[in-house]
């Protein structure tokens, strides 16, 4: 095979949110750089991930809130029973994915990156293969991500979807069992049950989104009983039942029983995308399954670096595409570390959940001695107003000199307040700060300014 070659400055394996990012900045910068994307540009978040599972969620926020008009609702609206067409919900979702891919190569191309489409192999730390190109590269950029997990005694395949299949369904199941109660696991439980399907969900851990702490889980439990969804805790799955139409699990009191289910969503966790093309060959240093980086995202061999879900926990979009830029920079010669004081993780369940930099908890194990306060929705006339009362803003905050080191949020829409969050906690901003800002009436953001007026011990409006 005649093998064509090709040289460049900086080489991206992945064109997902870390390695999109980083090969426009690079471009930005003047450097030249090819990114090389094996499937579509935009990667897990864009193609079937984040994007697409917020676009399900609103489809199916929508469908219930018809249906809800469709019975009995105290904002005097009466409708027929609505009715949901699928395939249309699927399409106007890959319209979405679509646009912002299609933007995504737009951008690339506007500065000056080269794509190769196909998938690489890496050959040595500055030599990749993709078919029958050989690129040589001063610094190869690897951000190839993560993939679901399988669980090895009920593979995915049939029945057993992961989260991809399950942002893309045909039909909808009559019995969803979701195996695994963690944010990807209830955000898509929430969704098919709002879009009308039966929900199971099983959870080894004995409370749902077991990262989070019992306070911010609690109005995410009531409201999955209020949806009718079944939730097992300290659960475990077996494998499927015989005729593989359901599962066998064991329950929490020890029990061995059956339950039968037409689609099983397997969101058990992610891992990263360590095999299969040639990265072991480099022998990095690693942390665990993932590949072990500095804080300026280089590995243990010069000149090759490693962002995104490839190298660690919080595995998000906005973790990935913040190392993205900043590799670019620093090989531009920019002095850069990525120490964030805080990186924002949101839940888009129903009621959402945001935390941000430490919880209560975390200040006690870490022998920071801090106060937090919390502030109800029940309490916020724009909550009522939004009929979403459930939940609350909490503040956790240094006794000494009142530098906010955490927010946390429960409650419809609070996705939104992370922005607020973290960029507090950036700014090292104390909790006079924020109780002397004054917050647009009325908004969910008073929430926030009232509970740094609580952790000062005088909240106006509880
Ligand atoms: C259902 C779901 C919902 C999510 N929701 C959110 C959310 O709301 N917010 C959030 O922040 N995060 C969310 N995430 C996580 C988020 O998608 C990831 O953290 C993010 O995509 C990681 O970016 P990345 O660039 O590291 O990798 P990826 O996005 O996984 O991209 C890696 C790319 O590399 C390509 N690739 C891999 N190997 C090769 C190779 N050898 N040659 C060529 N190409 C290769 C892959 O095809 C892929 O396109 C969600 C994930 C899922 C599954």
């Amino acid at each position: 095979m005649t093998v064509n070659t090709e040289s460049t400055t900086l080489l991206v394996i992945g064109g997902g949110p870390g390695g999109y990012v980083a090969a426009i900045r690079a471009g930005q910068l003047g450097i030249p750089t090819i990114l090389v994307e094996g499937a579509d540009l935009g990667g897990t978040c864009l193609n079937i991930g984040c994007i697409p599972s917020k676009a399900l969620i609103h489809a199916a926020d929508a469908f219930h809130q018809a249906s809800r008009y469709a019975g009995e609702s105290p904002l005097g609206i009466r409708t027929g029973a609505p009715t949901i067409d699928v395939t249309q919900t699927v399409a106007w979702k890959d319209g979405i994915v679509k646009r912002l891919t299609g933007g995504v190569g737009a951008l690339l191309k506007k500065n000056g990156v080269k794509v190769v489409q196909g998938w690489a192999r890496i050959l040595d730390g500055k030599t990749v293969e993709v078919g029958d190109v050989r690129i040589h590269c001063e610094h190869l950029l690897l951000a190839t991500g993560s993939v679901p997990v399988e669980l090895p005694f009920m593979p995915f395949g049939g029945n057993v979807v992961s989260s991809t299949e399950a942002l893309a369904p045909e039909t909808l199941p009559e019995h969803l069992v979701v195996v695994g109660a963690g944010y990807i696991g209830l955000e898509l439980g929430i969704a098919y049950r709002k879009l009308g399907a039966r929900v199971t969900v099983v959870e080894a851990a004995g409370r749902v989104l077991p990262a989070y702490d019992d306070e911010l889980v609690m109005p995410v439990a009531a409201s999955l009983k209020r949806l009718g969804i079944d939730v097992h805790l300290e659960s475990s799955v077996l494998g499927l039942a015989g005729d593989g139409l359901g599962i066998r699990m064991k329950n929490a009191g020890g029990e061995e029983v059956a339950m039968e289910a037409d689609r099983v969503l397997v969101a058990v966790g992610r891992r990263p995308r360590t095999e299969g093309y040639g990265l072991e060959s480099l022998l990095l240093d690693m942390n665990g399954r993932f590949v072990r980086i500095d804080n300026q995202c280089r590995t243990s061999m010069r000149n090759v670096w490693a962002i995104g879900d490839l190298t660690g926990e919080p595995m998000l979009a906005h973790r990935a595409m913040a190392q993205g830029e900043m590799v670019a920079e620093i090989i531009a010669g920019k002095r850069r570390h990525f120490t964030p004081n805080a990186i924002p993780a949101v839940c888009f369940t129903d009621p959402e959940v945001v935390v941000v930099g430490m919880t209560p908890q975390e200040a006690t194990r870490l022998d920071v001695d801090c106060i937090s306060a919390s502030f109800p929705f029940a309490a916020n006339g724009r909550a009522m107003t939004l009929e979403s009362t459930d939940g609350f803003v909490r503040v956790v905050a240094r006794k000494d000199n009142h530098v906010i080191v955490g927010w946390q949020a429960v409650g419809g829409a609070v996705s939104e307040l992370s922005t607020a969050f973290v960029q507090s906690i950036e700014m090292g901003a104390q909790l006079e700060d924020v109780a002397g800002t004054i917050h647009a009436h009325p908004t969910l953001g008073e929430a926030v300014q009232e509970a740094a007026l609580r952790a000062l011990g005088h909240a106006l409006h509880i």
